[in-house]
């Protein structure tokens, strides 16, 4: 396989003059700033925000390489994975022209992604066990076809997509594989960041909204060649990343040995919960995990799914959702959350069978 990246731009992209920015043409941290317009006072917080960000995070992207083993400029920050999915829609995908394959059950934004970039879906949905049909996938690809989304560990099933089923797609498909792997930490794989190398067409998408705990600074990340980590800052705006998450992240990421351990506990905890739930008679099916929540299927789901929430106990209702009829999808919590839960749903049966 030839793969040519230029080949897959929508034309007028590979034309853009990138705007630039005050903090681009002079990015100096020493003189007199009187480039950009900013507040020469101060911020009116106690915190000053009154610059600009670095609008290519590049400090932050530098530590980001060393603790992912890759270089920073295969890293592109978005604010949240979701930005980088809608720009990988707006640089590849022709409205009304172009395709992408989507596997359901998935993640739900890929959708609402090409929906708003009016950009068709063509669904294979995974099989029963959740997992990949290859095959059908390729049988799937026409000339318009410019994105497979592929999410390992999989959103809502849980469970990871063999690696040699994902490494045939992104060998036999002449696009983009997107490998969105958001709970990459709970799993017991290598990321795909580790063939990037052999794979030119594969970005992988990873973010710090769930093992590290930091959902609300909205701070993803793709990894990808630097061709095309290139096209996603050059379409971006210009300071789509707070200089307040990036100055938290990186703080954080010194602290790294914290996150491994709630990583650790986190995993204690699922496999404490999937015990407990699979000793539930009326748990049809407790599926295997390698993500930080776990699907059951249980009779009556909706009716479950309304009498947790009158006991204050939030879950996921994925029970319309397809291959997931009457799964609810929880959250592994902390033991306290687990022990409140696994004592509702005993109580919400009881009365159900009275
Ligand atoms: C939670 C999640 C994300 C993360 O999205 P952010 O916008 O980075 O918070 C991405 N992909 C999947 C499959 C997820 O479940």
């Amino acid at each position: 396989m030839s793969f040519e990246l230029k080949s897959l731009l929508r034309p007028h992209i590979a034309k853009i003059q990138p705007y630039t920015s005050a903090r681009d043409e002079y990015s100096g941290k020493e003189g007199i700033f009187l480039d950009a317009n900013e507040n020469p006072y101060g911020s009116i917080t106690e915190q000053d925000f009154n610059r600009y960000p670095d609008p290519y995070q590049q400090q932050l992207k530098a530590e980001i390489a060393k603790i992912k083993q890759v270089k920073s400029d295969q890293i592109f920050l978005g604010n949240g994975s979701d930005e980088a999915i809608d720009l990988l829609f707006r640089a590849f995908c022709r409205p009304g022209i172009d395709n992408v394959i989507l596997l359901p059950p998935t993640y739900g934004m890929y959708e609402v992604s090409a929906a708003i970039n009016d950009v068709e879906t063509r669904k294979v949905p995974l099989t029963s066990d959740f997992q990949l049909q290859t095959d059908r996938i390729l049988d799937q690809v026409d000339s318009n076809t410019k994105i497979i989304f592929i999410c390992s560990p999989n959103n809502p099933s849980g469970n990871k997509l063999l690696r040699t089923e994902i490494q045939r797609i992104i060998r036999e498909f002449n696009g983009l594989v997107v490998v969105d792997e958001a709970y990459i930490d709970f799993n017991d794989e290598p990321s795909f960041t580790t063939e990037m190398a052999e794979f030119p067409n594969l970005l992988v998408m990873q973010t710090f909204s769930k093992a590290w705990g930091l959902a609300s600074l909205r701070l993803g990340m793709a990894f990808a060649s630097q061709e095309l980590i290139r096209i996603l800052n050059l379409i971006k705006p210009p300071y789509n990343i707070s200089g307040l998450t990036q100055d938290t992240v990186l703080k954080a990421i010194q602290n790294i040995g914290k996150v491994n351990r709630m990583i650790a506990e986190i995993l204690e905890e699922r496999a404490f919960l999937a015990k407990e739930l699979k000793e539930l008679t009326f748990v049809q099916k407790v599926y295997p995990s390698q993500a930080n929540f776990l699907l059951i299927k249980i009779p009556n789901a909706n009716e479950v799914y309304n009498a947790l929430i009158n006991a204050k106990i939030i879950v996921r209702n994925r029970s319309k959702v397809i291959l997931c009829e009457d799964c609810l999808r929880i959250t592994v919590g902390t033991r306290f959350e687990n022990e409140m839960l696994l004592t509702a749903l005993n109580k919400v049966f009881a009365e159900i069978e009275n």
